[in-house]
């Protein structure tokens, strides 16, 4: 199994290659050059936990990693999950379940990929010898996730990088109360986009990529988008039988990392119905499938902070699909909309639609949740709750604990929604690193502290 980019410029990779360097030479994206049929294997996966799961499936994209080391690395990812399903699926009516994908470290989806990307990361420096510095930028959720899937991890360092003062007070207290001292939890002046820009600038530069031995942890990597992908199968089938082949899954959707997820489980085979992209107020995607037209507009911030996005990046996984697998055409598309260019793309059709929901409407729904079921919901779970199939089963996936937003939850239901991790949280010690935006100011900071 290799690997290969969108954009056709890239030998491919190994599945190991492919994850250490994320995003491809030729600034494309990986993806499997062949889609395995996971079809046949469905029955017998039934009876697995969602760890043996998780490894079976890894096996068929990973052979080069064997099986029982497979096994041993999604038990451990999935051992710190405070659910003994890892992601329970929940019946809130005949029609509605959700799956709850909030049982992590840090009480949000990004868990399930970055609890085990630590975890590879640790076998690459096992087996090279050589120590790691894991650099990135956040607006919040990935940031803690991947902090929490690297610290204590033996050779590696985690440098993280988010706006001062514009990411929730949880989410920081997340990244800079881990007592870890392989964790540098860097604010810096302005905003996400500036800090972007600052690790940017850092990877541009390659002999110091190679003097420290740099990786870049974001929301492209394959193996994300592969972790992803055992959530639906573990979803689908703890169906009741009849529901599986039509069920519709909701999606809370920023950069189409989650969705597209879904949508390779069906291309390998797995026959469930569709996938409704649900968007905030924040609806490129929104309207690219209702219209047919991709074009940015400026982001306008949410109580679902984590899908405040306009350019999503694994669209372009996406894309190489929907132009039948044309590499140059993909790669031609990308130039041209770099440039700000109006293109205009293939009318998707099958198996998306998409909703978006106001931001006023977002507390609406959370209350309404609590009102009719006594379930409470985060803010970008709200979005799914819209414009629901009347006809067939939806699985809405539940993206992060409504106790890491409990301001908006609090004034929606009238419960302040608490959990154990987070009220330790707010009595542990802040260490954070503050710095200029530059890429000088960072990379004499990872000078002194990565030892490659
Ligand atoms: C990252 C995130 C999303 C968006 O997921 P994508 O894969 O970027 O579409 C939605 N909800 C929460 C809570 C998130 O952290």
């Amino acid at each position: 199994m290799l690997y290969i980019s969108t954009r056709g410029q890239t030998r491919p990779h190994t599945f190991s290659e492919a994850v250490e360097v994320g995003l491809a030479p030729d600034g494309g994206l990986f993806l499997p050059e062949k889609l395995p049929s996971i079809a046949e294997k469905l029955p017998s996966w039934s009876g697995l936990s969602y760890a043996q799961l998780a490894a079976e499936f890894f096996t068929l994209f990973a052979p080069e990693i064997p099986r029982e080391e497979w096994h041993t690395l999604t038990a451990q990812a999935y051992s710190r999950f405070d659910s003994p399903d890892v992601a329970p699926l929940r019946k809130i009516t005949d029609k509605t379940y959700v799956l709850e994908l909030w049982h992590g470290p840090t009480l949000a989806f990004k868990d399930f990929a970055l609890q085990l990307l630590g975890l590879l990361y640790k076998r690459q420096v096992q087996l090279k010898g050589k120590k790691l510095a894991v650099l990135g930028a956040t607006s919040g959720d990935t940031g803690s996730a991947a902090i929490h899937g690297c610290m204590g991890q033996e050779g590696i360092q985690i440098f993280i990088l988010y706006p001062n003062g514009r990411v929730a007070p949880l989410q920081e207290r997340q990244m800079a109360c881990t007592g870890a001292d392989n964790v540098f939890a860097i604010p810096v002046p302005g905003t996400f986009d500036d800090a972007q820009r600052v690790v940017k600038e850092c990877f541009g530069d390659v002999d110091f990529v190679r003097a420290v031995n740099l990786s870049a942890v974001n929301s492209i990597n394959i193996a994300r988008v592969l972790a992803q992908c055992v959530y639906y199968i573990w979803a689908w089938l703890r169906l009741p039988e009849e529901a599986r082949a039509t069920v519709e899954f909701v999606v809370p959707t920023g950069n189409f990392g989650n969705v597209m997820a879904g949508w390779l489980t069906q291309q390998m085979g797995m026959p469930c119905g569709s996938f409704r992209v649900a968007t905030n107020q924040n609806d490129i995607l929104h309207r690219f499938f209702s219209t047919g037209e991709y074009r940015q507009g400026e982001v306008q911030p949410s109580h679902a902070p984590s899908m405040d996005i306009q350019a999503a990046s694994n669209f372009e996984r996406y894309l190489y699909y929907l132009m039948g697998q044309d590499q140059e055409r993909v790669r031609q598309v990308m130039v041209r909309m770099k440039a700000g260019e109006r293109v205009t793309l293939p009318r998707s059709q099958g198996s998306f639609r998409s909703t978006r929901m106001d931001d006023d409407t977002i507390p609406k729904v959370i209350a309404q949740m609590w009102q009719d079921w006594q379930y409470v919901i985060d803010p970008h779970t709200a979005c799914a709750f819209t414009d629901m199939a009347p006809d067939r089963v939806s699985v809405v996936l539940s993206t992060a604990s409504p106790a890491k937003f409990p301001e908006v939850v609090t004034e929606a239901t009238g419960h302040e929604p608490t959990h154990p991790s987070l009220e330790a949280l707010k009595s542990s010690a802040l260490v954070t690193h503050p710095m200029d935006a530059t890429a000088e100011a960072v990379k004499a900071f990872l000078r002194e502290h990565a030892t490659a």
